[in-house]
């Protein structure tokens, strides 16, 4: 009995005309979390299957499918002949593992006929199957409202599949199905997020990250670029950009006001993410920044960032608690990373008493006390870029 992974999407039915775009862009997706292991991936009336993953990486595989945006959830089926022998056997057998280490244990059968040629109805179907079942194993007992165990009988075109529950997937579009955006990360616990949040929405990203050595380390670099591996993990292959950024850093420390070092920092992050992104084909920049978190992200500051750059800027995180943030940073496996103690150039650099409420005049004079064209040119020119994921 071949075991496959039965795959649900999440929004994509929504999209009428689009749909097969959006299928199609999604077996891809499935393909290239798979890769090494070679699945055959199939359409077939509104659900998407995985056949030939061999028996004992089926859970891994799994595991990689949930990570996979445009994913409603997954089931792991056998797949058997159309025939009442071969479910009930099927079914018999996916049920003994719990059954036999179970003292009691609830369960519903719950059956679809999408091939009417098959001669039990559904509900035939679910009350012979739990006939079989309830003699099959003693210690099971029905349970219409809340079963533990759900047992589903599907008879499609090509076969009858048989599976007892469903593992929720990432939900989400798949990545690629709008566009693409530049997601300014640090090392920190709010950038990663940010960017899954962004990609769940099917935007590829790339990322940009400004290093100050010798201020901040080779492990600070480090950090980032696993980071971003982990993110790859759901939104898939990224370009990150590692940009110089200390003599930047120093102009402003050393010539511009020192109350005012973060803000113009952020403004000038944002100029050359957005010159990277412009040239590198994405559409919008992405920080993981909040409202009030602190005092480059009060509203002044926000609004002061924005107007270094013509791009949107999306702010996944606008309206986040930061134990919101840290419970999504858990979920996804960003945050034992990010809590590492290795500095960032914007913490190295922080002032005393930063301005929380700049003023744009101020802030664009302050700026232009030092020609920052040159550098801004350097810097882009010794960026150097890596492909993760
Ligand atoms: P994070 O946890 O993401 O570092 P934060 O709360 O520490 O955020 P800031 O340090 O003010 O806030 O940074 C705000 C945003 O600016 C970050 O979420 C990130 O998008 C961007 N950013 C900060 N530092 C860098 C950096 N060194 N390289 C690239 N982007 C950065
Ligand atoms: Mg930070």
């Amino acid at each position: 009995m071949e075991k496959v992974i039965l795959v649900r999407y999440a929004e994509i039915h929504l999209k009428g005309l689009n749909r097969p775009f959006f299928e199609r862009l999604l077996v891809s997706r499935i393909k290239q979390a798979l890769n090494p292991v070679q699945a055959s991936v199939e359409r077939e009336q509104g659900r998407i299957f995985v056949y030939g993953i061999p028996e004992e990486q089926i859970a891994e595989c799994t595991d990689k499918l949930c990570r996979v945006f445009g994913i409603h959830s997954v089931s792991v089926a056998v797949c058997v002949e159309k025939s009442w022998e071969a479910v009930r056997e099927a079914a018999i057998k996916e049920v003994r593992p719990v059954a036999e280490t179970a003292e009691c244990l609830t369960f519903k059968c719950f059956a679809r006929r999408s091939d009417k040629r098959f001669p039990m109805t559904s509900e035939q179907i679910c009350r012979e199957l739990g006939h079989e079942l309830l003699e099959a194993y003693p210690n099971l007992q029905v349970d219409v409202h809340h079963p533990a165990l759900p047992v589903t009988v599907e008879i499609r075109q090509s076969s009858a599949f048989v599976f007892t529950g469903e593992i929720l997937g990432a939900g989400g579009m798949p990545v690629g199905s709008n566009g693409k955006a530049m997601l300014l990360i640090s090392g920190g616990i709010d950038s990663p997020v940010a960017g899954y949040m962004i990609a769940k929405r099917g935007v590829m990203l790339d990322a940009v990250h400004f290093y100050s050595y010798p201020y901040t380390s080779e492990r600070a670099r480090d950090k980032v670029i696993e980071l971003t591996k982990i993110v790859s993990r759901y939104a898939g292959r990224i370009h990150l950009y590692l940009v110089p950024f200390t003599e930047i850093q120093m102009a402003i420390y050393d010539r511009c006001p020192s109350t005012e070092t973060t803000v113009l920092m952020r403004r000038l992050m944002m100029k050359i993410a957005e010159r990277i992104a412009k040239d590198n084909g994405s559409q919008a920049l992405i920080t993981g920044e909040s409202i009030g978190q602190v005092a480059s992200q009060t509203i002044e500051s926000l609004c002061v960032t924005d107007d270094a750059v013509n791009m949107p800027v999306f702010r996944p995180l606008i309206g986040f608690d930061k134990e919101e943030i840290v419970e999504k940073a858990e979920k996804i496996g960003t945050f034992e990373t990010s809590i590492l103690p290795y500095e960032d150039c914007c913490t190295v650099f922080v002032p005393k008493h930063p301005v929380t409420k700049p003023k744009l005049d101020k802030l664009r004079e302050s700026e232009a006390l030092v020609d920052f064209e040159p550098m801004i040119q350097k810097a882009i020119s010794e960026t150097e870029c890596m492909d993760i994921g």
